[in-house]
């Protein structure tokens, strides 16, 4: 990515939203975060958020049906490969990407002839502090009781 495209109020508005948040959030829960601001409408939410993944600024996780803002937007395009360390207990969020493993993909996809759009990686477990603070998975805390929400 060479430049930050330019954003929209709305776009600018989900990407703090999905920068400031801890967890991944699904557009619902922006859009909840952003009824002061005006937004109405679960499309609103989703047209800005397709910009914003178009430029990957954004990420879309799709074992939790959620986004996260990208942690480097200026090192990696679209089409780049991205792999996503998701904690089952808090929710939290690493992003990386090696090259090692993506070399691997395109060797492959070229072995067979296949033509890669995208390639996300999603792995869940336990972080370090959760698994240090010996709380496993409380029932009001979990991942997945937030995601419900
Ligand atoms: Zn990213
Ligand atoms: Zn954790």
């Amino acid at each position: 990515m060479t430049a930050r495209p330019t954003l929209t109020r709305n776009q600018t508005l989900v990407l703090q939203t999905l920068t400031a948040a801890f967890e991944p959030l699904s557009a619902y829960a922006i859009l909840d975060r952003l009824r002061d601001d005006g937004f109405r409408a679960p499309l609103q939410v989703y047209r800005a958020l397709d910009k914003l993944l178009e430029t990957g600024l954004v990420h879309r996780l799709d074992s939790l049906k959620a986004f996260v803002a990208c942690s480097h937007p200026h090192e990696h395009g679209g089409e780049d490969m991205v792999a996503f360390a998701i904690c089952e207990n808090c929710a939290r969020v690493w992003e990386f990407s090696d090259s090692k493993i993506e070399d691997r993909f395109s060797a492959w996809a070229g072995a067979e002839d296949f033509l890669t759009k995208t390639t996300t990686l999603e792995i869940s477990g336990l972080c370090a502090a959760c698994r240090l603070g010996g709380t496993p998975a409380k029932a009001g805390v979990s991942a997945e009781t937030r995601r419900r929400r």
